[in-house]
């Protein structure tokens, strides 16, 4: 019989997750002798007996793994030297001095646990820390890597005799589960009460339930974060809550006891379960029964309501409590835009005026890490906001590049370090232009560089000389690549699904800076990985006061008008948007002489400032409160017109108008504004012209790309830019393509709005520098 030794090299997510329990349970059923390591460059395993026993194993491996594992490589080799050995064995993790292997993300409760947590004969019976090697915190408590228990916060606390039985024993299902705990030996909760003083003789869930059952609000220290919490059914709870957050229309997040609630409240499709019960467990944009009897306070004006299900322990016995409330209300624990609270002082210091108590635990969160955020559109998902459950799992590029680190946008700031084929994207860190945030992303990077054992050689930025995400670029000290901000939103698409270049692009944004002085935001673009021509565009209208427009959609209202009927559009146009007249006249007049003497008023073919413009025409909002607020509620609201997905018919109210100029081909904006005047002056709902105008530019972009198919031969379409985020476009877009014979590709695991800017950034920046490297 031939004797043979391997030795194998395994990376991706295999470190954390059951896989080394995995590996030897395999090797004692074929009967191999062997090890296997946790090493910073993977797992590795070497194993040694009957040649075709061996082979049998290689088969197997891939085969059966855990859940969790996630194998990006497998390198195979003879082992030159094996080492003698009996039996199988699990050596201590080995420390190397380059880091390639990753950790989970934070997982939610499994089956598992969860029934252990409800049985009482279980020795962690309602232990709200219970855990085990598919479940619990992994990103949100790691110092460093190796992930041995020792460099996470679960090192504070010592295991007792029961749990290092079950830590050690390899065919347990938390053999080496690093923060595994129990009632004698693990983390524990307690309350603190709204002076932040702690009431060691209350019981923290009991007090917990009742005091949310009142209608008040709790802060509680979770997974990655503080959350607000209070009762999701009480008006005048959730009420107070806005009025102590400053935070007057902004959506807020519930959460509830379990599936069948959410059922009761909003419409619930197989694919929206899945993800919600899933390991991620994110928020899920789900669309509200009409009966729903949800504080309208959630998030007044928007036809969806942001669903999540309690994804620890912790949440788990809180809504198993009698008195508790079967739907929370669940926001960050912070005030308006700040990063979420992480420590115990914090949140006592910055939400002291806003909660009237504290659960807390003494559980060091080591990074904190808001909700993820996602929707599903015709079965599939969409992530909006990129967070727990999802980083660090590195994304996989196409091709190989060396290691460049991109710093992202302005708001809804990531950063993306890429090191040969893995991608690793920060989590959302929120708007720089917060001094805290700041100084979050330059601590979130630190870690992540220490973490990774990361040294960038280069370093991409947004072209935008002000944001400060470009200045700290700057201060680095390395080479910098500067990226066109919707370049960036095309890449990181064609990243994410691995689309050879050229590929066609339709970026629907906010406003993304351009040399050309015009401030860009709705554009057809042909785009390599390296660069773009713009092939077509909106047609640009003023921006008065440039950055203000977008908390005053009235004045994009006013720059459309203008741009059909001039300075005296008030007197041409015979019909006024509704609720015109509440506007002050003098700033109505001030806004105008802006525009006709062109100060402070740049063009822009900013589609996010279209729908803000004929959001303020059909009288939806003259002014928003958060980013994006006047688009989300024009697209609720062409949603209650019940008239299906737009762009699917043949002919649509408003006609669609191309033009070709030295720019490109510009979707002019007359048919449109034509058309909702008139409908306007007929008295037709706001639902429906909000409808048509979705129609209407689906219609034309989609005629607009058609003739750039036809010129250029390319057929692959990508969509992204913070208006995609837009579940009713994005299935416009989707149908309407595929009626032209066009393939659109939209985002999936990478936010369309600017959460995946930096990872674009970066394959843009390491592409450019392999090609300039080349040609040395
Ligand atoms: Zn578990
Ligand atoms: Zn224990």
């Amino acid at each position: 019989m031939a004797e043979a030794a391997v030795r194998l090299t395994v990376q991706g997510t295999v470190q954390g997750v059951g896989f080394r329990p995995y590996v030897y349970r395999l090797a004692e059923q074929y009967n191999l002798c062997g090890t296997i390591a946790n090493t910073s460059v993977g797992v590795v395993i070497r194993v040694q007996g009957a040649a075709f026993r061996i082979e049998s194993f290689l088969a197997a491996l891939p085969r059966g793994c855990p859940p969790l594992v996630s194998i990006s490589t497998m390198k195979c080799e003879v082992d030159e030297k094996p080492v003698p050995a009996a039996g199988f064995t699990i050596l201590p993790s080995v420390h190397e001095e380059t880091v390639q292997a990753l950790f989970p993300p934070d997982i939610a409760l499994c089956a598992d646990c969860r029934r252990e947590l409800h049985d009482p004969a279980d020795h962690r019976y309602h232990y709200p820390f219970i855990n085990c090697t598919n479940c619990g915190p992994r990103f949100t408590i790691v110092h460093a890597l190796p992930y041995d228990r020792c460099r996470t916060s679960m090192a504070d606390f010592s295991l007792c005799p029961a749990c290092a039985d079950e830590y050690k024993d390899p065919l347990n299902r938390r053999f080496h589960a690093e923060p595994v705990a129990c009632p004698t030996c693990g983390p524990q909760l307690s309350w603190l009460n709204e002076a932040g003083c702690s009431c060691p003789l209350v019981d923290p869930l009991e007090m917990a339930a009742t005091v949310l059952k009142a209608g008040k609000i709790i802060a509680i220290k979770g997974l990655g974060g503080f959350h607000l919490a209070v009762d999701a059914m009480s008006s005048p709870a959730v009420s107070r809550l806005r009025d102590r957050k400053h935070r007057p229309h902004k959506p807020l997040a519930v959460m509830a006891r379990d599936l069948d609630a959410i059922r009761h409240y909003c419409r619930l499709s197989p694919a929206a379960e899945m993800e919600l019960a899933g390991p991620t467990a994110p928020i899920v944009l789900l669309e509200r029964l009409p009966q729903s009897t949800l504080a309208p306070e959630i998030a007044p004006g928007i036809a969806d309501v942001g669903m999540m299900l309690p994804y620890t322990p912790l949440h788990e016995l809180l809504f198993s409590h009698d008195d508790a409330p079967v739907l929370l209300v669940m926001t960050s624990g912070n005030l308006s835009d700040e990063p979420i609270c992480g420590t115990i002082e914090e949140a006592v210091d910055r939400l002291g005026g806003l909660a009237d108590g504290f659960l807390v635990h003494n559980r060091e969160i080591v990074m904190a890490v808001d909700d993820s955020v996602g929707l599903c559109v015709a079965n599939q998902f969409h992530l909006l906001r990129r967070s727990r459950g999802y980083v660090p799992a590195p994304l996989s590029l196409p091709s190989s590049l060396q290691s460049v680190l991109a710093v992202g946008a302005e708001l809804k700031s990531t950063f993306c370090l890429v090191r040969g084929r893995q991608a690793v994207l920060s989590q959302h860190l929120g708007d720089l232009e917060d001094p805290r945030t700041e100084s979050f992303f330059r601590s979130c990077y630190a870690h992540f560089k220490n973490l990774l054992q990361f040294e960038p050689r280069l370093v991409a930025c947004d072209l935008h000389p002000d944001y400060r995400s470009t200045r700290f670029a700057q201060s680095l000290g390395l080479p910098v690549i500067q990226i066109q901000h919707h370049h960036a939103h095309a890449v990181a698409v064609m990243a994410e699904h691995g689309l050879d270049a050229p590929v066609l692009a339709v970026i629907l944004d906010g406003t993304g800076y351009h040399p050309d002085g015009t401030i860009w935001g709705g554009e057809v673009l042909m785009v390599t990985f390296e660069s773009y021509k713009r092939l077509g565009h909106l047609e640009p209208v003023f921006l008065p006061g440039g950055d203000r427009a977008a908390w005053e959609p009235w004045r994009m209202a006013a720059a459309l008008l203008y741009g059909q009927h001039g300075e005296c559009y008030e007197e041409h146009g015979g019909w006024l948007p509704p609720g015109w007249e509440k506007i002050d006249p003098q700033h109505r007049r001030l806004i105008t002489k802006m525009m006709m003497q062109e100060i402070n008023s740049p063009l822009t073919s900013s589609c996010g400032r279209l729908f803000d413009g004929v959001a303020a025409l059909t009288g939806v909002r003259h002014y928003v409160t958060y980013e994006g607020q006047a688009a989300m509620e024009l697209e609720s609201l062409a949603r209650c017109a019940g008239k299906g997905i737009p762009g699917v018919g043949i002919d649509g109210c408003y006609p669609v108008s191309l033009s070709a100029r030295p720019t490109g081909l510009v979707v002019q904006l007359e048919g449109l504004l034509a058309g909702l005047c008139e409908d306007g002056r007929k008295g037709v709902s706001a639902a429906d012209i909000a409808w048509e105008f979705h129609d209407w530019l689906v219609r034309s972009l989609v005629e607009n790309i058609t003739l750039a198919a036809a010129e250029t031969g390319i057929d692959n379409v990508v969509f992204s830019g913070g208006c995609l985020q837009n579940g009713l476009l994005m299935e416009g877009f989707s149908t309407r393509c595929r009626a032209v014979g066009l393939t659109p590709y939209f985002p999936l695991q990478v936010p369309a709005n600017d959460g995946g800017v930096s990872l674009g950034q970066a394959v843009i920046a390491g592409t450019r520098s392999a090609a300039n490297l080349s040609c040395v």
